[in-house]
C-alpha cells in the first residue's frame, strides 16, 4: 500500500487492495509488511471490539460479494455473547460468470485478507474463522495456506494475542468442490458442515443461526480485505472515495472485447465509459453492443448507459444491479442469443434442484434458447421464454433462480429482433390443411 493512499493514481484509479500486486513476491508477509501491512491489526488490538464495529459501520462499507449489504450493520446483528462459539466465514467461492477480483486478490495479496479476518474476528468475538474457497482454484488454496502459516509463525494469529495475551484466533482454509450454489451463504455453510450444499430458509439469517447453528458472520473476500485500510486510515479517508451511499474503493473486473482486460480498482461512481478507456478502449475497429455491470446475473446495459455512475443506487435506477462489478464487454460481432444461451446452460447446470421453478424452469429455458440459437424455434417461443422466466423470478427459493431469468428478460427487452430471427413460422401454419383441397 502506498503511504499516501489519498492521492489517486493516474486517471480515476484508487489502488488500495491492488496497490502492491506488481511488487516482487507481493504475496509474502515481508512484502505486505513493508507497505504497512498488519498496522490495522496492531491498532485494532488496542481498541474495544465494539468500537471497531462502530468504525466499520460509519465507514459505510457495503458487502463486496454482490448484494451490497452494510458490513458493520451485519456484524452488529450478532446476538449478545452467550459463552458459546461464534464464527467468521469468508465467502471466497467467487463463481459469478465474469467476476474475477477475489481470486487475483488472494493470489497477489493474501495477507490483506488474513489481516481483515483477524480484525473482523476480534471485533465480533470469534476465535475461529473459516475461508471457504472455490474448489477449482488449487493455486489459491496453496497460497492461502502458506500465508496463514506465515502469519501464525509471525505471531500475528494463533494464541497469546491482544494487550493481555488472552485473545486467540485459528484460521482454517477450506476448499469446496466447485459448485456455484455454494457461493450462496447458507449453501456454503451446509457444505462447510460436510453436507450437500443447498440453500437454507432465511430467516434465521446466519448472524443468528449460521455455522453449526451458531451466530456467524459471512462476508466476501473483498469486504474483509477492505477492513484493514479503514482501521489504518479512518472513516474520513474511506468515505472521501465513492458516493454518499456507496462509499470507498472497489475492484472492477473488465473483460471481453476491450484491448486490455483486467482488474481496475476505482472509487464507486466511476463510469463504464471511464473503465473502458482505462482498459485501452474497445478492440480496434469495433464498437460496443452491450455490457453487464455485475456478471450474467444482472440485466444487460447498452451504450446509452455508459455514463451511469457505477454505484448501487445509480445502476439500480438504470434498471440493472451493480452486484459483483463483473463488467463484461461485448462488441457488435457478438450474438446476444448465443451469449445468453451459454449463460442459461450455466444456470441449468448449477441449479441445485431444491425448488421446482428453478430446477424445471432452467431446463425449459435452456431448451427454448437452443431452439432459438439453432433457428428452429416457433414464433411463440420468444413469449414462451418470457413466460417461463417470469415464473422463475421471484418464485424460487434462492437468488440463483432469479439470476437465471434476468439475462433472458433483459436480452429480449433490448434485442428482441435477434431472438425473433431464430424463429420460423412452421410449414403447417403457412400452408394450412384444408379438407376441401384433398377430398
Ligand atoms: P441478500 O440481499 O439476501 O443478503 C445479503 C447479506 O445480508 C447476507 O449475508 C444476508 O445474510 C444479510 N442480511 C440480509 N438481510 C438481513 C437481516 N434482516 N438480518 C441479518 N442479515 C441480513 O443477498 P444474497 O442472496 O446473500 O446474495 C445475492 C448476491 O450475491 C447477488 O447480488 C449477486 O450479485 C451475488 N453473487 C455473487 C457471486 C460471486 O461470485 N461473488 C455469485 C453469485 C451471486
Ligand atoms: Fe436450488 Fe435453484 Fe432453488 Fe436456488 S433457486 S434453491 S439453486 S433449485
Amino acid at each position: 500500500m502506498s503511504t499516501d493512499v489519498s492521492a489517486t493514481a493516474p486517471g480515476r484509479l484508487t489502488p488500495v487492495l491492488t496497490d502492491n500486486w506488481d511488487a516482487d513476491r507481493s504475496w509474502t508477509l515481508e512484502s505486505y509488511r513493508s507497505t504497512g501491512g498488519y498496522e490495522g491489526w496492531r491498532k485494532a488490538l488496542t481498541m474495544d471490539p465494539a468500537d471497531i464495529v462502530t468504525l466499520v459501520k460509519e465507514s459505510g462499507l457495503r458487502g463486496r460479494g454482490g448484494a451490497g449489504f452494510p458490513t458493520g450493520l451485519k456484524w452488529s446483528f450478532l446476538p449478545k455473547p452467550d459463552g458459546g462459539p461464534r464464527y467468521l466465514v469468508v465467502n471466497a467461492d467467487e463463481s459469478e460468470p465474469g467476476t474475477c477480483k477475489d481470486v487475483p486478490l488472494m493470489l497477489a495479496n493474501p495477507h490483506s485478507l488474513i489481516e481483515g479476518v483477524a480484525i473482523t474476528s476480534y471485533a465480533i468475538g470469534s476465535v475461529k474463522a473459516f475461508i471457504y474457497l472455490r474448489g477449482e482454484t488449487v493455486h489459491v488454496y496453496r497460497r492461502l495456506l502458506a500465508a496463514v502459516r506465515e502469519a501464525r509463525e509471525a505471531g500475528l494469529i494463533g494464541t497469546g494475542l491482544g494487550p493481555d495475551g488472552t485473545y486467540e484466533l485459528d484460521v482454517v482454509v477450506h476448499a469446496g468442490a466447485g459448485a456455484y450454489i455454494c457461493g450462496e451463504e447458507t449453501a456454503l455453510l451446509d457444505s462447510l458442515e460436510g453436507r450437500r450444499g443447498q440453500p437454507r430458509l432465511k430467516p434465521p439469517f446466519p448472524a443468528v443461526a449460521g455455522l453449526y447453528a451458531r451466530p456467524t458472520v459471512v462476508n466476501n473476500v473483498e469486504s474483509i480485505a477492505s477492513v484493514p485500510g479503514i482501521l489504518r486510515h479512518g472513516t474520513e479517508w474511506f468515505t472521501a472515495m465513492g458516493t454518499e451511499k456507496s462509499t470507498g474503493h472497489g475492484i472492477f473486473s473488465v473483460s471481453g472485447h476491450v484491448r486490455n482486460p483486467g482488474q481496475f480498482e476505482a472509487p464507486f461512481g466511476i463510469t463504464m465509459r471511464e473503465l473502458i478507456e482505462l482498459a485501452g478502449g474497445m478492440r480496434k475497429g469495433h464498437r460496443l453492443k452491450f455490457w453487464t455491470p455485475g456478471g450474467s446475473s444482472t440485466p444487460i446495459l447498452t451504450e446509452a448507459d455508459l455514463d451511469v455512475p457505477l454505484d448501487y443506487e445509480s445502476v439500480g435506477a438504470a434498471g440493472s444491479m451493480l452486484a459483483t462489478r463483473a463488467l463484461m464487454v461485448f462488441d457488435e460481432t457478438t450474438s446476444v442469443v448465443r451469449v445468453i444461451a451459454r449463460w442459461t446452460d450455466f444456470y441449468q447446470h448449477e441449479s441445485c434442484g431444491k425448488c421446482t421453478p428453478c430446477r424445471e424452469g432452467t431446463y425449459w429455458m435452456k431448451q427454448v434458447m437452443h431452439r432459438i440459437e439453432s433457428g428452429t424455434a416457433l414464433p411463440s417461443d420468444v413469449d414462451l421464454l418470457l413466460d417461463v422466466s417470469a415464473n422463475i423470478a421471484g418464485r424460487s427459493f434462492c437468488a440463483l433462480g432469479d439470476a437465471s431469468a434476468v439475462p433472458i428478460q433483459s436480452g429480449i427487452q433490448h434485442f428482441r429482433a435477434e431472438f425473433e430471427a431464430g424463429t420460423h413460422t412452421p410449414a403447417w401454419e403457412l400452408f394450412p390443411y384444408e379438407a376441401s383441397t384433398v377430398f
